[in-house]
């Protein structure tokens, strides 16, 4: 049985009560964990909040070479814990290695950056005067974590956390903490000392509650659903905490009549149905020129049958390419019925739009990669973010339409304009209400740029040496001589 982590040590919850973790390719156990509740919370946020002082004065060289080193043994368990996380999350063992890979990545760049923070020296009006910004951590920090991506999003929260001289408290999603404990449990056996990063397991509205809720805590960084990220802004706020929300996205991409239409069908691929099309930066709207709609979208239904879905664990033979099931039936039900409405509303399924047929599928949480065309814009896939491997093809006309459409969503996370004319790329990097923009480019989160939202895709960034402005609280000085 895997345990939580708090103060250095692995331990049960307080009941001795546990869940399972269940496989969605199967439904079979793959390991039972304690059912936190909030005195476990409380615990971890006490062992984080009794090592902050001497952690926050460690040098960052100490703090940056320890990051170095859990990176390093978590590099040495890549193949198992990539295997973990297929087995506890769904995605294909190659997906999922790829997720190991970056998080490493990341934990590689906070450490590197950890010593290069600055403050500022400033000159005053006042005589004799002048004044210092010195940057301090802000104390224990909450690491909300969903389930799509557990190990990067992760990742992107304590990496910076830990290079500026927080403290963390990671709560991962109730249905994938296993990969998480057994990362969190390397990184305190590199060095990082009893406390300082603590892993608590349990229900959101438990444990997370009393994390987003426990004054001890002084900042919370949160992944997930927008109306779960409104809650905990609503709660953490109360007592004045720093928050930092990386919620859904609708990610519309504008493919221009000059684009390179090879490269944008296989951007548009990748960008859908990776991860089985859950994540928050995924192409959820897709806005081709009218002039190469046609030929696009042939190209495209024809790639995306290459899919094939099964176990992650196994490789399809090529051409095939492996996608995993959806991550719970709940999931698949919220896909079926978001087509559903779509079709109602007048939608034509081009490929999918139904669960595989076959025995070997009857266990998981199988959906056939989809793309929908004539799609109403009052349906729920276009109003609503889409977690899942279903595509909606829209014509447009010219870029102003484009852009009008790109933009009538609640959500503004990611985008992307495939084109060769300048003047089209900057008018989508100037008109575009999104977080982000990638140009002739895959829906990707790069560790050395910021990431995050407008609108209800939320607030704050993470990636990128912005990110650790969010753990760090500028203090001005004044010295008088
Ligand atoms: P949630 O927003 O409910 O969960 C995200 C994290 O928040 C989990 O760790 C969850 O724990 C925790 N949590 C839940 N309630 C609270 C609370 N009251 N206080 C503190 N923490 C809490 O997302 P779901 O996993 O339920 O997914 C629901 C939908 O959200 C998906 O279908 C998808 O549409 C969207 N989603 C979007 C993501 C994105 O990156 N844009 C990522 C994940 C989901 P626990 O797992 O124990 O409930």
């Amino acid at each position: 049985m895997a345990k939580m982590f708090i103060a250095g040590e692995s331990v049960d919850s307080v009941t001795g009560e546990t869940y399972e973790v269940r496989n969605p390719v199967n439904g079979d156990v793959v390991d039972t964990v304690p059912k936190g509740n909030v005195d476990d919370a409380r615990r971890a946020v006490d062992a984080a909040e009794a090592v902050f002082e001497e952690w926050s004065h460690t040098s960052a060289e100490e703090r940056a070479g320890l990051l170095f080193k859990a990176a390093e043994l978590v590099e040495a368990e890549r193949k198992s814990l990539a295997e973990l996380l297929t087995r506890e999350q769904g995605k294909p063992f190659q997906e999922a290695s790829g997720e190991l890979e970056h998080f490493n990545h990341g934990i590689d760049f906070y450490a590197g950056l950890a010593s290069k923070v600055r403050g500022a020296q400033v000159p005053l009006p006042a005589k004799n005067a002048y004044g210092m910004v010195v940057r301090k951590p802000l104390g224990v920090c909450g690491a909300i974590v969903p389930w799509n991506f557990p190990i990067t999003l992760m990742g992107t929260k304590v990496g910076p956390a830990l290079a500026a001289g927080n403290t963390v408290v990671v709560k991962p999603a109730s249905s994938t903490p296993l990969t998480t404990i057994r990362i969190i449990e390397l990184m305190n056996q590199a060095g990082i000392p009893k406390g300082v990063l603590n892993v608590i397991t349990g229900p959101g509205g438990v444990v997370g509650e009393e994390l987003i809720s426990n004054p001890k805590v002084r900042r919370i960084a949160f992944t997930g659903e927008s109306a779960t990220g409104k809650h905990v802004a609503e709660v953490a706020c109360g007592d004045f905490k720093r928050v930092t929300l990386e919620l859904g996205g609708s990610d519309p991409m504008i493919v221009c009549e000059d684009a390179d239409i090879q490269k944008a069908i296989t951007g548009a691929m990748v960008g859908r149905f990776w991860n089985a099309g859950q994540a928050c930066l995924a192409v959820k709207r897709l806005y081709v020129f009218d002039k190469l709609f046609d030929e696009f979208v042939s190209g495209l239904v024809g790639k995306v049958s290459r899919y094939e879905v099964g176990d992650g664990m196994t490789r399809a033979e090529k051409p095939k390419i492996r996608m995993g099931p959806l991550h719970t039936a709940a999931q698949r039900d919220e896909i079926e019925s978001q087509v559903k409405d779509a079709i109602d509303r007048g939608a034509k399924v081009l490929v999918g739009g139904a669960r595989p047929e076959g025995s070997q599928y009857e266990k998981g949480h199988y959906y056939l990669p989809t793309i929908l065309v004539d799609v109403a814009n009052d349906s729920r896939v276009v109003r609503e973010e889409t977690f899942g491997p279903v595509l909606p093809i829209f014509r447009v006309s010219s870029l102003d339409e484009a852009i009008e459409k790109a933009n009538g969503s609640i959500y503004g996370l990611g985008s992307s304009i495939w084109t060769k004319n300048l003047d089209n790329i900057e008018t989508a990097i100037d008109r575009i209400q999104a977080g982000n923009v990638w140009v002739n480019s895959l829906h990707y989160g790069y560790d050395e740029l910021p990431f995050g939202g407008v609108k209800a895709s939320g607030f704050g960034r993470e990636h990128g040496p912005e990110a650790l402005d969010y753990y760090l609280e500028p203090k001005g000085v004044v010295i008088t001589r």
